[in-house]
């Protein structure tokens, strides 16, 4: 037998129902069967996304509607700020220079965060700068963006504010039009519970001023052509019509659900795992606001954090994630987003258990469960 579970922070496992939707029999794009799938989920994203605004739906991974957003406000020699907390703010940084923006970094070191204030600044002494770039979670670190604050310094500047929520939505709360969010992406594989392959885009009416203005030379992420498609309930070109069943059955099942439901799920998740990592001795890599999404653990001085990964893996049927770039080997990385339940944490912390006392690091078995149940068991 070979049972197998994924806690990657994406892509994550796709709950049964949702799997089947997607075996219907394939449909045309342009056909009032379809539009009617298309507008229930035009619908659907804007309650996921909190906002009255219209969310594009793109064939892309989410690095696709990050690259939409750079692509329709940022000209060449524009300046844009970047959080570069990690490996995905470094993608913010590659995208904007690509299209030849004049990049400015604040880095706030892996596993740490500015405070908002940090961009204030920033702002007050260039008031040109066209927008702000962050990750509402910082999948590679586990850390989270103050956005809620940084929509308040961007609000009162010309400056957008365009937050990569990727790993974010679905999984934390970001009411992006109370914040002043310009620009929220994300995608289909991490807590929206999807497969990968559809990418998302809401876009404020101060971030539709700067497109028109701009009008940019895009075409496949040409923002105003997903708008206008939208507005006739299809995508500018072939829609990935299979995933747009699972898109609204999962959009069904989180409305059933409840976002409050859904967030404190994440909250309780979160909290278990890291009460059960810091009851086995280890120490969290978040140093600054820890992510509800995802906990990044570093591994033990003498165990390289990849030998966790393959024996979870190869031993227990358990795929969590390793660290990223310079991360390689000396954290793990443990998702509580989307269709995962406290059994599964239970499930693999007993399993992290054994493979840490196998690798030779002290470990009191039923320890770190022991912690992750008292927290799932409160009210
Ligand atoms: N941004 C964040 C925060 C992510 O976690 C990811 C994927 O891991 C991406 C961007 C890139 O998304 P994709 O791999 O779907 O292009």
């Amino acid at each position: 037998m070979n049972k197998t579970y994924l806690l990657t922070p994406g892509p994550t496992p796709v709950p049964p129902e949702v799997l089947l939707a997607m075996a219907e029999p394939i449909i045309h794009h342009r056909s009032p069967a379809f539009r009617a799938i298309f507008r229930e989920c035009r619908e659907g994203l804007k309650r996921l996304f909190q906002t009255e605004q219209e969310v594009l739906i793109f064939v892309a991974s989410g690095t696709g509607a990050m690259e939409a957003a750079v692509a329709n406000i940022i000209a060449p020699g524009d300046r844009a700020l970047v959080i570069e907390a990690g490996k995905f703010g470094e993608r913010w940084t590659e995208l904007c220079q690509a299209y030849g923006a004049a990049v400015e970094r604040i880095l706030p070191g892996w596993g740490h965060m500015c405070p908002a204030a940090d961009v204030a600044a920033k702002l007050k002494a260039d008031p040109g700068i066209r927008a702000v770039f962050c990750q509402a979670n910082e999948t590679s670190t586990g850390v989270c963006a103050p956005l809620k604050e940084l929509g308040e310094v961007c609000r009162n500047s010309g400056a957008l504010l365009v937050v990569d929520a990727v790993s974010a939505l679905g999984a934390m709360d970001i009411p992006t039009d109370r914040w002043g969010i310009d620009i929220l992406v994300s995608g289909s594989q991490k807590a929206l519970m999807l497969p990968p392959g559809l990418a998302f885009a809401s876009v404020s009416p101060k971030a539709w001023k700067v497109v028109e203005q701009l009008n940019r030379p895009s075409y496949y992420f040409s923002l105003t052509k997903t708008l206008k498609a939208a507005q006739k309930d299809q995508g500018p070109y072939t829609s990935a019509v299979t995933l747009m069943y699972g898109l609204r059955a999962v959009l069904r099942m989180m409305a059933d659900d409840g976002l409050e439901t859904i967030f404190a799920r994440h909250r309780k998740l979160s909290a278990a795992t890291k009460a059960a990592v810091l009851a086995l001795g280890l120490t969290l890599y978040a140093k600054d606001n820890p992510s509800d999404c995802l906990t990044a653990v570093e591994a033990p001085a003498n165990i390289d954090a990849q030998d966790i990964v393959a024996k979870l893996r190869d031993g227990h049927g358990i795929t969590i994630a390793g660290g990223q770039a310079q991360l390689k080997g000396k954290i793990f990385r443990i998702s509580h987003m989307g269709y995962i339940s406290g059994s599964d944490i239970l499930l693999t912390v007993a399993a992290l258990e054994q493979v840490l006392r196998d690798l030779g690091h002290s470990v009191q078995l039923g320890q770190g469960v022991a912690a992750a149940q008292a927290v799932l068991s409160q009210p």
